[in-house]
């Protein structure tokens, strides 16, 4: 898609039931610029409209609620007939409805641009008109993202390419920093810092996880020792994946590292993340309890997405949950996301652990967690995952901050 200059080379197509919708939307979109609008009434005008275009348009915005065909279906014939430009949904529903059909549209993989309560105001469409440009930037970088195979990843692993970043953990009340979260990168040599979600499940399913933890797991006990030299005494969180918990040698491996790099395991938290399901259940339960009685502290991660989070948090030892970032983000303006947020901290307050929020983007997030009384918070509003070196300085600036709500 063209950028806003080129807003008028964008052809539209609008599908709303109700005439003064449409009107509404041409002319918004012709007062932004976007010259070339067209307006059905019914999705069955719409689709003859597309068809006798061969599907050439770069932006679709589909009303939900539509007598003859509704949006879900029209959303469908879409997908069918393999349509490529951007959609935006907009229904005058439940906000849910509305967040349940955008799911189900990107679910099969259409270009959605977002959805707009109706009545949509100018000021939210030009923000969805924005957004889809900035989303359309990243989707070809993504497009253009390498793909690695397991070779290239096991010779970086073997060649020291993997580098770790840690990211602050704070305590909401006081705003002390009590620990970091350590997150793996792969320094390419051509391709510049690739983020974790492009090798973790390769490393998963070539037999290269073992390998990889071992890794980052030495390379954060030394970072933690020399920390701890220079008087910095945080908590090393690790994230594990569940498929090294099918080795029952490893608490007895990691606690040896541990001790070998000089660093107490009661200051160090094993995050746990289920990517996969667990091969051996109790070949798993036997390594974490041991753990926890090795004295490692033992977080569920990413909690309230994956497989049978209950049924980990009824079974295992964990003393953190970690509340994941898709249940925080926003909390404090989404009923959903709220009673959700609420049901997870209760249970971790009635299991008497430690609750973690992740994925505090801005201080409304942080106002609403201090005032919801969580424990811990991690996210980009208090500090982006940054080389070991720099974690000092992050930390006196951070305590400049001036953070009364
Ligand atoms: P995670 O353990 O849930 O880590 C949190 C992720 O959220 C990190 O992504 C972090 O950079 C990102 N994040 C932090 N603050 C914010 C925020 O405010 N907003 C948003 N949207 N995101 C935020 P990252 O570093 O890309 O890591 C992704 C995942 O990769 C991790 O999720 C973890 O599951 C996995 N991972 C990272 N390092 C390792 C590792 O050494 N071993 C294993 N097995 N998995 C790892
Ligand atoms: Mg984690
Ligand atoms: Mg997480």
């Amino acid at each position: 898609m063209a950028d806003a200059a080129g807003a008028n080379a964008i052809t539209v197509l609008v599908v709303d039931d109700d005439p003064f919708v449409c009107k509404w939307f041409v002319r918004q979109l012709n007062s932004l610029g976007y010259g070339e609008v067209s307006a059905c009434v019914s999705a069955r005008d719409a689709i003859l409209v597309l068809e006798a275009a061969s599907g050439a348009f770069d932006l679709v915005f589909c009303d939900l609620q539509m007598p003859d065909m509704d949006g879900v279906e029209f959303v469908r014939y879409l997908v069918q007939s393999n349509y490529k430009g951007g959609l935006v949904l907009i229904s005058g529903e439940d906000q849910r409805i509305l967040q349940t059909a955008e799911k189900l549209a990107q679910g099969r993989n259409l270009n959605v641009l977002g959805a707009l309560k109706k009545p949509a105001t100018p000021a939210q469409l030009q923000k969805i008109l924005a957004n889809s440009l900035a989303a359309t930037a990243q989707r070809r970088d993504n497009a253009e993202a390498h793909s690695y195979v397991a070779a290239d990843l096991e010779l970086a692993i073997a060649g020291g390419q993997l580098v770790n970043h840690y990211q602050p953990k704070v305590e909401l009340a006081s705003g002390k920093v009590i620990g970091v979260e350590t997150l793996v990168r792969w320094q390419h040599p051509r391709h510049g810092l690739v983020p974790p979600e492009r090798f973790i499940r390769l490393a998963e399913s070539a037999g290269l996880i073992e390998a990889l933890t071992h890794a980052v797991l030495n390379g954060a006990l030394r970072q933690s020792r020399q920390w701890h030299n220079s008087g910095l005494d945080l908590r090393l969180a690790i994230n594990i994946s569940m498929l090294s918990l099918s080795d029952i040698s490893f608490p007895d491996i990691i606690a040896g590292l541990a001790a070998e790099a000089g660093v107490a395991v009661s200051t160090v938290v094993l995050e746990i993340t289920e990517s996969t399901l667990m091969k051996d259940p109790i070949a798993s339960l036997d390594i974490l309890t041991r753990l926890r009685l090795k004295g490692f502290g033992l977080s569920i991660d990413d909690f309230g997405t994956g497989h049978s989070s209950l049924v980990q948090l009824r079974d295992v030892p964990f003393n953190e949950l970690k509340i994941d970032g898709g249940f925080v983000h926003g909390a404090w303006n989404n009923s959903s996301t709220k009673a959700i947020f609420d049901a997870s901290l209760g249970l971790a307050r009635q299991l008497k652990i430690t609750a973690v929020a992740e994925g505090v983007e801005d201080r409304a997030d942080w106002n609403f967690l201090r005032k919801a009384g969580c424990d811990l918070a991690q996210g980009d509003f208090i500090g982006k995952p940054m080389p070991g070196g720099r974690l000092a300085e992050w930390i006196s600036d951070w305590h400049e901050r001036d953070l009364a709500a």
